[in-house]
């Protein structure tokens, strides 16, 4: 399978052959297409899949022109929102889409000020991005993506509170996709409550 094959547009086709990926990994030939298809996913895959680009690349295809915040990806460190951010910021080197990293310990006047800028995806963790929820310095009502990225280590570290607050703070009508090595009861139950039909991919 090539990356030509998906129904993906020009420059994210570009932007992946800069980034010198020549096929795609198996969790990314699994996860595109039902992603792009419009179905919840639960990707069952560790770190060094190329899990980032699996839920990326369908997620840049999906952006569009409107200002307004479209999705919203949660992490459970400061690190992998940086590197996430990062990742999409490659792969929509062609595309206009702008993606900002908001984490706790840093200034939140700066964070206010990038977001107030205008931006289509947020990728942050979750007790900061709650605390711009109840600032009013960030809205989820207009959303069509969800995206719980390690899940299981959010769980560890107990924002499972503040998880399903952000939730209950977003657009409902959203495509969700979550990724977790493990599936305990805490995230399988937040997945039956949250997700609509999930299919699940495990690599
Ligand atoms: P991840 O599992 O998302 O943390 O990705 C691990 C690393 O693999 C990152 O540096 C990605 O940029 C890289 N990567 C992701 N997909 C591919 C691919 N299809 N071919 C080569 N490298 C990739």
């Amino acid at each position: 399978m090539k990356f030509e094959d998906f129904q993906i547009s020009e420059p994210i086709k570009r932007a992946i052959r800069d980034m010198g990926f020549e096929a795609p990994s198996p969790i990314q030939e699994k996860v595109i297409p039902v992603i792009l298809d419009g179905s919840d996913v639960i990707g069952q895959a560790q770190t060094g899949t190329g899990k980032t680009a699996a839920f990326g690349i369908p997620l840049i295809e999906k952006i569009t022109n409107d200002n307004h915040v479209q999705a919203i990806i949660l992490t459970p460190t400061r690190e992998l929102a940086i590197q996430v951010a990062g990742e999409l910021q490659k792969l929509s080197k062609h595309k206009n889409v702008r993606t900002v990293p908001i984490y706790g310990g840093q200034s939140i006047g700066h964070q206010i000020k990038a977001l107030k800028r205008g931006v289509h995806i947020v990728v942050g963790t979750p007790g900061r991005v709650l605390d711009h929820l109840n600032r009013r310095t960030l809205q989820l009502g207009r959303i069509h993506t969800f995206i719980l990225d390690e899940a299981d280590e959010m769980l560890d570290m107990g924002f499972i509170e503040d998880i399903e607050k952000v939730l209950k703070m977003a657009s409902s009508q959203r495509q969700m996709m979550l990724f977790s090595a493990t599936m305990p009861p805490p995230i399988r139950k937040l997945s039956n409550k949250y997700m609509n039909k999930p299919e699940q991919i495990t690599i």
